[in-house]
This record gives structure tokens, sequence and C-alpha cells, in this order.
């Protein structure tokens, strides 16, 4: 692994080469499951605090492992990232999230945004917006069910060539959202210079709310900023009623969390969707 690099990894490597070794192996696991068809895709509500219709969904990862079970991103993401296979990885995430967003259209299940996460390294090479493109002519799903979360990370650069692609993403129709707000980078000036749809609030912060006065003082900033610029603002990992009563009394647009659902495989969303109208 390259974190081994360099003149030092001597000193460690009684306590790292099992580590290693097991990355090395996972790393050859991951470059065989995308062939092997084992990656999957939950997706968890999102719902608009007016109306309290189910607005969209977030398409997550997941990694049905043979031997290990069903795993979440956090296992597997920093050394799909590291070797690169992220690229494949999360080009099939846009395909099967768009796919999956059009066969709930054309089931009448109802008008669904689809919100992808974003790889910061997909994101910076040039050709996001063919991919996008031709994820969605494969498709057929409306550009505008699409939503793509970028991370602060991805923005902080002030690229014109991302600047230049997020432009032709919302030509398209496609809409823009900074996930986990308010934990990247302490510097506001991106927003100004980007064309964005939604902050996420991260649940960090939601986590929060009701013990720590900070954490609403920050929730109820970053409402009211959102806001200003025009921006709408959903907030994460809501778990609890008084997390989704302070929201609401905060003016958030919309909320997700295991309030409402954990993310689920899509079949059980069509199931929880049909419960959550009647
Ligand atoms: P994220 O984009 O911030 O996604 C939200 C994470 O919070 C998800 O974890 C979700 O399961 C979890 N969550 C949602 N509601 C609650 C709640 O009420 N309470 C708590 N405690 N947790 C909640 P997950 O699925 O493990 O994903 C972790 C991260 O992996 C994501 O964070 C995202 O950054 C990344 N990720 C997921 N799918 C993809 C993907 O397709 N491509 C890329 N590049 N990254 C992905
Ligand atoms: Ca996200
Ligand atoms: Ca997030
Ligand atoms: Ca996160």
């Amino acid at each position: 692994a390259k974190s081994l690099g360099g003149g030092t990894w001597r000193f460690f490597a009684a306590d790292m080469r099992p580590r290693a070794s097991q990355t090395a192996h996972l790393e050859t696991e991951l470059r065989g499951a995308l062939s092997r068809r084992e990656f999957v895709l939950h997706y968890q509500p999102q719902i608009d605090l007016r109306t309290q219709k189910v607005v969209g969904v977030e398409a997550l990862l997941r990694w049905q492992h043979p031997q290990r079970g069903l795993l979440a991103p956090g296992s597997f993401l920093g050394l799909a990232e590291e070797t690169g296979l992220i690229l494949p990885i999360n080009e099939w995430v846009l395909n099967e999230a768009c796919r999956q967003g059009a066969a709930w259209e054309a089931s009448g299940l109802g008008d669904l945004r689809v919100a992808v996460n974003m790889s910061p390294i997909q994101f910076k090479r040039q050709g996001v917006e063919s991919l996008v493109k031709d994820a969605l002519r494969a498709s057929g799903m409306r550009p505008t069910s699409l939503e793509l979360e970028l991370t602060e990370g991805i923005l902080l650069g002030h690229d014109e060539q991302i600047v230049k692609q997020m432009n032709v993403l919302r030509s398209l129709g496609v809409t823009l959202s900074v996930d986990d707000f308010g934990t990247g980078y302490s510097s506001l000036s991106y927003l100004r210079s980007f064309p964005l749809h939604r902050l996420k609030i991260d649940r960090s912060f939601v986590q929060d709310l009701g013990s720590d006065p900070s954490a609403l003082a920050i929730v109820r900033t970053i409402i009211d900023l959102g806001h200003i610029l025009h921006l709408q603002v959903l907030a994460e990992g809501v778990e609890a009623e008084h997390q989704l009563s302070l929201l609401r009394l905060e003016g958030c647009d919309e909320v997700q969390g295991y309030y409402f659902s954990r993310p689920i495989p899509a079949d059980a969303f069509a199931v929880w969707m049909m419960q959550y109208v009647s």
C-alpha cells in the first residue's frame, strides 16, 4: 500500500505485513467485484418538510461480499480511491442509479430525485458531463431527476475546469449539492463561484441538536446562509423527533435519516414508499 512507502516502513513491517497482505487481498477482490456484479445500491428517502412528501432518494453503495457479507463503503472506499478503481465503480453507480430512477418513474412511484455521490477524483477529471449524458441517455431518466453530491474538497480549488463541467451539467438540468456541509473547510467563497442547488448539513450537527447549543447555532446559520444564497438546505442523519421539529422550526427544507428509513434495497424502498404514502 502507498501509505507504507518511504523510509519508515521497516519499523512497522512486522505489524503491518498481515494488514498489508489483507489489503492486497481486498484489492484483488475489489478488482473482480464489478464483473462479478457484487455491488448493489441501497436507497434512503429524502423528505420535504413542508409537504411531508418523499422528494428524492440518495443512492448509497454496498458491496455484497461473498464471504464477509454486506459491506458499507467505509470499508472499501479508501482502497477504491487509492487504486483508481473508484472510477469504474462510480460509473457503474451512476448508470445503475439512473436505470433505477427511470424504472421507478415508469412504474409510477412518483417524481423522485435520485442523488449520486461523486468521487473527488472522478469529478476532477474531464469528461464527467459525457459520463452523465451517457447514463441519462441509456436509462431514459429525466436529467432534472438526477442530483450529484459533491464534497467541499472538490469545490475548494475554484478550478475553472470544474466550474465549466458544473455549468454543462446544470444546463442539462442536473442539480448539484454540497455533501457534508460544514465539516470540510472554512472557506465559504466557493459557494458564490459554483452553480449549486443544495447544501446538505452534515449529520454531526444534526446529532447534537438539542444537546449542544452550538450545534443549533451552526444549523441555523447554515439554513440562513443557504436561503440567502437561494440554495435549498437538507439535513442529514435525522434520527429523532426532537431533531425533526427543531429543523422544521428553523425552516430547513428537507431531511433524510434513520427516523424515516435506513438505506434499503430498491425493491424494499418501493414497498416502503407504498406504506409511507398510504
Ligand atoms: P454520505 O454521502 O454522507 O452518506 C450518508 C451516510 O450516513 C450513509 O453511510 C448513510 O447510511 C448514513 N446515514 C444516513 N442516515 C443516517 C442516520 O440517521 N444516522 C446515522 N448514524 N447514519 C445515517 P454509508 O452508506 O455507510 O456511506 C458512507 C459514505 O460513503 C457516504 O457518506 C459517501 O461519502 C460514501 N459513498 C456512499 N456511496 C458512494 C458512492 O456510490 N460513490 C462514492 N464515491 N462514495 C459513496
Ligand atoms: Ca452523500
Ligand atoms: Ca453526507
Ligand atoms: Ca459523509
